[in-house]
């Protein structure tokens, strides 16, 4: 890695001393937006890890966020092949479009032979992978409930039975409400992921298969699904 000054003079700042900045969400791998970085706004980047900008517009530096809350935390950063770029890759506290959109590029241009993709996704393949990790938790808690080992959480919502997990999922559904109201997007992350692992739970305690809630979603969606 190299010191602000270094990278400084790697990068190709415009006559106007300026860079044009895409920043990436790092987890979904989503194009968020862009926007031009000034030597400052670099600057205050590298020393906040949150992302800065510099707005043409307002002429003055923008922390991104200051305002709507959506600030960005800075994962990674990089410069391309000819310095004249710059990547940042973030988890994003919300939206990156003042328009509420998570990405800004949402206007779709349709060029010919375009695949059905749904706007502001991934390739079905990519999506696919991300969601393999649903059907892999399910495989968990299927094989916790038969194995039950000692301390593992899942065996003590076994042992407890159905009205645990009940009360868990009502918790945990109370938890997601509160993190929302509170626009706290680091807590509901982990309130939904809490309140999806306890149906998850649910799911194996009345036998009912995720595939039988994907394909309950798909119909409803009206998109082709696979089987
Ligand atoms: P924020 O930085 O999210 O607090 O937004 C403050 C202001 O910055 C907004 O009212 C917009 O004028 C502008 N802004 C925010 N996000 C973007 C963006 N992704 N692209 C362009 N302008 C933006
Ligand atoms: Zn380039
Ligand atoms: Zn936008």
């Amino acid at each position: 890695d190299l010191s602000l000054e270094q990278v400084s003079e790697h990068i190709r700042w415009d006559g106007a001393g300026l860079v044009p900045t895409i920043v990436q969400d790092a987890q979904s791998k989503e194009v968020l937006m862009m926007a031009y970085m000034n030597r400052e706004s670099l600057r205050l980047t590298l020393e906040s890890g949150e992302t800065w900008f510099w707005s043409r517009s307002r002429e003055e530096l923008w922390h991104k966020g200051a305002t709507s809350g959506n600030v960005q935390t800075v994962v990674s950063m990089t410069y391309d092949c000819d310095g004249d770029t710059l990547l940042v890759k973030v988890n994003p506290n919300g939206p990156a479009c003042h328009t509420g959109q998570t990405t800004c590029f949402h206007n779709e241009i349709t060029v010919p032979g375009q695949q059905s993709e749904p706007a502001n996704q991934g390739t079905a393949a990519e999506s696919g992978e991300r969601f393999a990790v649903l059907a892999e938790l399910e495989e968990v808690i299927a094989q916790r409930e038969i194995e039950r080992p000692e301390g593992a959480y899942t065996t003590y919502l076994f042992d407890k039975g159905v009205d645990k997990i009940l009360k868990k999922v009502g918790e945990e559904a109370s938890e997601t409400i509160i993190a929302a109201k509170n626009k706290d997007n680091a807590e509901l992350k982990l309130e939904i992921s809490d309140l999806i692992y306890h149906l998850l739970v649910l799911l194996q305690e009345r036998k009912l298969p995720l595939d039988e809630i994907m394909g309950e979603l798909s119909r409803r969606h009206e998109r082709p699904r696979r089987d």
